[in-house]
């Protein structure tokens, strides 16, 4: 058996390769706050937000949803383009739910981020509860031109865990809005969260393989990450529980990956949440040594993605 060739010489089918063998290029994605909200903190579905949820924890210096699209993304590639070179860029609509608004505010935001002379496409975070066939269907026509992701918070396909996290949506909720958005040109990404004190090594594996056999072209992981100003930080803070600590997220993550389907495009093994909204857990390791120490555990058990899949 051996490493499949789409990796290119990686372990693991990460989306820069994806994104060099479809553009011969480096595209780099540009985050913008366009002032929506979400139905789990205005009383729609709940109150209150996702118990582990601190936007603060994701959101750059330059977005402000005080600024207009085109300002967010002109202040994004300055910022960025000091660090990467990169000419296209991919417009991440990433704070709060990014699908929750009425249809023509949606197309006035995307469209506005489209006609910039530099984007080629736009990720949408969003909740599997807030699209519809409607808003698939118009998504479905700029996949005809652009380069568009849908990317679903799921967190767990335990329902147990989103009932205790406060998600407001359970599993089948996320695989209905995968139902919906397949086979349409559009790229589905779906986001999770490892490490849930009442979850285990062996649910993870499960997830591993369940998550396969889904119809999502990307997968987001997560640690998961106690932030300030949470639901969960209080919880923490009246009776700590058990985090993962850093070795062990690594070799969950290994055994994840080597479980898990190789022709899904990993985007993310991991965060990293700004140390002044950060509580726990604390590894203090940046992107680069986090990444270092996934790959050479996956060298050290001469392993990869979807080994054992
Ligand atoms: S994590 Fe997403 S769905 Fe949950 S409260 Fe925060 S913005 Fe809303």
């Amino acid at each position: 058996m051996k490493i499949p060739l789409h990796f290119n010489g990686n372990r693991y089918y990460s989306y820069a390769t994806y994104m060099q063998k479809k553009y011969g290029e480096r595209i780099q994605k540009v985050t913008v706050d366009a002032g929506f909200t979400c139905p789990n903190r205005d009383g729609l579905v709940a109150r209150g937000g996702c118990t582990y949820c601190n936007n603060e924890s994701f959101n750059p210096g330059y977005n402000s949803a005080a600024k207009s699209i085109t300002q967010q993304i002109e202040q994004g590639i300055a910022f960025l383009s000091k660090r990467y070179a990169a000419n296209k860029y991919i417009v991440y609509f990433q704070p709060y739910s990014n699908t929750y608004a009425a249809l023509d505010r949606l197309k006035r935001l995307y469209e506005e981020a489209l006609s910039h002379p530099q984007v080629c496409g736009l990720t949408i975070g969003t909740r599997p509860d807030c699209i519809d066939e409607k808003k698939i269907e118009y998504l479905a026509r700029l996949a005809g031109e652009y380069d568009i992701t849908v990317e679903y918070g799921l967190e767990s396909i335990d329902d147990e865990t989103l009932r205790k996290i406060n998600r407001g949506h359970d599993y089948q909720t996320y695989l209905d809005a995968v139902e919906l958005t397949a086979d349409k040109g559009i790229n589905i990404c779906t986001h999770i969260i490892l490490g849930f004190p009442w979850e285990s090594e062996e649910f993870w594996l499960k997830e591993a393989s369940v998550l396969s056999k889904i119809k999502t072209d990307f997968l987001k992981i997560h640690q998961l990450h106690i932030v300030k100003d949470t639901v969960m930080a209080r919880q923490y803070a009246q009776k700590p529980f058990s985090l993962l600590s850093y070795e062990k997220y690594i070799s969950i993550v290994v055994s994840f990956l080597e479980r898990f389907n190789p022709d899904i495009i990993i985007q993310r093994l991991f965060g990293e949440a700004p140390p002044h909204v950060l509580i726990a857990p604390n590894w203090n390791k940046r992107n680069p040594e986090m990444l270092q120490g996934i790959q050479a555990e996956l060298e050290r058990r001469d392993t990869w993605q979807g080994k054992l899949y």
